[in-house]
């Protein structure tokens, strides 16, 4: 499969669309999901192209698992979530449903069934609102 580059994530790293911006470096850029899973889910991109894990330059696997584990941390505290679930699909077999590589951080909590993967758009105040936490939590 080749990149298209005008899929919704490369719209989002060239500011085309609004997005829910969690945190950006050199390297990678976080941002909420608009149908979450669970409280809290977002998204992590590495800022080079690539359709998904398979095709991804591995240069960019390091810049892009550190923050990861940044979100995943941040978005756990701020959440006050048990755990958190970290998902990664490879193609429309596997789920993927948007073509550039990205990680899914799901904050999980105890008792709580993960949501539909196409579930529901999120009330943009409440992504806002999560989202503000996130960061909070980023910052400390
Ligand atoms: P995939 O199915 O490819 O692993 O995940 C794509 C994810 O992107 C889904 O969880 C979906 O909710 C999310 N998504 C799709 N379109 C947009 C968008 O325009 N903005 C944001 N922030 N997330 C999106």
């Amino acid at each position: 499969m080749t990149y298209d580059p005008n899929n919704i994530f490369a719209k989002i790293l060239r500011g085309e669309i609004p997005c829910e911006k969690l945190y950006e470096d050199e390297h990678t850029l976080a941002f909420m999901d608009i149908m979450p899973q669970a409280e809290g889910h977002c998204l992590v991109i590495p800022k080079q192209a690539s359709t998904g894990l398979l095709d991804a330059d591995p240069a960019c696997f390091a810049p892009l698992l550190a923050t990861v584990q940044k979100l995943a941390r941040a978005a756990k505290i701020a959440m006050k979530a048990d755990g958190v679930t970290i998902m990664q699909f490879n193609g429309s077999a596997a789920g993927q449903t948007v073509f550039h590589l990205h990680v899914h951080i799901i904050p999980r909590k105890d008792g709580v069934p993960l949501k539909g993967h196409t579930g529901q758009m999120e009330q943009s105040a409440l992504l806002k609102a999560r989202a503000d936490q996130i960061r909070a939590a980023l910052s400390v």
